[in-house]
């Protein structure tokens, strides 16, 4: 791979400039615009296969954004590409119930355990949303307690202090949310027990649910600290609240399974959520969501119960399929071990190259993700996360957009390995960090 070649996408720029005159901001969702590394056009894509895009002007990619997590096989993957054309030919929607939506019900249930039943929707956020309806019907209880930081989709209620998107595009709250609907919502820090036990103590009897990513991917990759998650639960229970566990990307992210039977997570064991909230993975790169919980809360679902959760598109055929076809090829051994051998070697390229030209960089790695903080302390919480140079994370990530390594344009954002990289997908990219840190060190 050439480097500097990559500067130049005349074709990328008239698209942009013909997406502004239609699609609100040229783009259909705020995080793939380049406002917080600068402005100007992102770079459009024209194909991609494997762990490469090539964009609308012919240059080739290394791609770590992995459509934010779901392109976990890569780009393009035959088995599931396969199964999408066979759904594809099965005809693509029939608003019954079909076969398969058991299947992928049975094959996460089998992969985690507190899922007793689950309910197929189109997004994230609509699983997020709807695990708010289902544990107020469940309580009769109005407030939720979420953490800084930690994103859970765009519904009024979870986008009060919301991080990821809106924090990167310094608006923590959107327009639109009454007041109303904002002062049902607690934040407190993440990994700050004695936060939530005070919230906990003033509201608690009003508290219908605490919300948590367990492994978060909103302000980078940060494990909760030991103690955190058990805290977490026994205190919500104890205020006879639920605990909502947000798994849309930490769900087969790490491992054949959720953050909540991951055996490196603190505290696993000792958790159990009453509702969890999925996306992203399960769909093989189709739109979907899902949500599951104990039996006696889902039971609270129409038609079973009074909570109403519906959708013309739930259980989407193809993305049933592609879901499953994603979870058969994660289930092949040494997939996680791979994604994680390449992750390690590139972090810790990183981290050593960047260090050469003395500039701090603190990385979080989980297995086969991690971010990228430009600054010399850890990050363990939000506060610590936004405390870091955004505009070198800019520098950088332009340095490296113009080699071809595609990262996601935001300092918060994680790189994500694919079983579709290689090791000499991993030599290019220290290559173009080794020469952007070059750069700077020298700015
Ligand atoms: N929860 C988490 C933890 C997420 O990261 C996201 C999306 N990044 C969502 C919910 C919302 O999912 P979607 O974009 O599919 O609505």
């Amino acid at each position: 791979m050439q480097q500097h070649s990559h500067s130049h996408r005349p074709k990328s720029e008239k698209l942009y400039n013909e997406a502004l005159e239609h699609i609100v901001g040229g783009v259909n969702s705020p995080s793939r615009s380049f406002k917080a590394v600068g402005g100007g056009a992102p770079v459009f894509m024209a194909s991609a296969e494997g762990a490469h895009f090539t964009d609308v002007d012919g240059h080739r990619y290394i791609d770590y954004l992995a459509a934010y997590g779901p392109i976990i096989t890569g780009h393009a993957h035959p088995h599931i590409t396969e199964a999408i054309i066979q759904a594809a030919r099965e005809g693509v929607l029939y608003g019954t119930p079909t076969e398969r939506e058991i299947a992928l019900a049975k094959r996460l249930k089998a992969a985690i355990p507190s899922l007793d039943k689950v309910r197929f929707v189109n997004s994230g956020t609509e699983a997020v949303m709807t695990t708010v309806r289902v544990a107020r019907a469940c309580t009769g209880r109005s407030k939720l307690i979420k953490f800084a930081g930690c994103y859970h989709g765009h519904s009024d209620l979870v986008l009060v202090a919301a991080g990821s998107g809106p924090s990167t595009l310094g608006i923590p709250d959107s327009a639109g949310i009454p007041q109303t609907i904002a002062s049902e919502v607690i934040t407190v820090p993440f990994n700050d027990v004695t936060a939530l036990r005070e919230a906990l103590e003033r509201w608690g009897d009003e508290v219908a649910a605490v919300m948590v990513e367990p492994i978060v991917g909103n302000f980078g990759m940060v494990m909760p600290e030991p103690g955190f998650l058990e805290q977490l639960c026994a205190l919500t229970r104890a205020a006879g609240a639920l605990v909502i566990y947000d798994e849309v990307i930490s769900a087969f992210r790490f491992h054949y399974g959720a953050a909540q039977t991951y055996s490196a997570l603190p505290d696993h064991a000792a958790i159990e959520p009453d509702l969890t909230a999925l996306g992203k993975i399960i769909g093989g790169g189709l739109p979907i969501g899902a949500y599951g919980g104990r039996a006696a809360v889902m039971e609270q679902v129409a038609p079973l119960g009074p909570a109403y959760q519906a959708g013309t598109m739930a259980g989407n055929p193809a993305s049933v399929a592609a879901g499953l076809a994603c979870l058969e090829v994660l289930e092949q051994p040494g997939v996680y071990e791979t994604m994680e051998r390449l992750a390690t070697r590139l972090a810790d390229g990183l981290s050593t190259a960047a260090g050469r030209h003395g500039i701090p960089l603190t990385i979080n790695r989980i297995r086969g993700a991690f971010s990228t903080h430009f600054c010399g302390h850890p990050v363990t919480c939000y506060a610590e996360a936004q405390d870091t140079d955004g505009e070198r994370f800019a520098r950088f990530f332009r340095l490296l957009l113009d080699q071809g390594i595609c990262l996601a344009p935001s300092k918060y954002e994680a790189w994500f390995l694919t079983t579709a990289h290689t090791e000499s997908d991993i030599d290019h990219t220290l290559a173009a960090a080794e020469h952007a840190f070059t750069i700077m060190a020298a700015e």
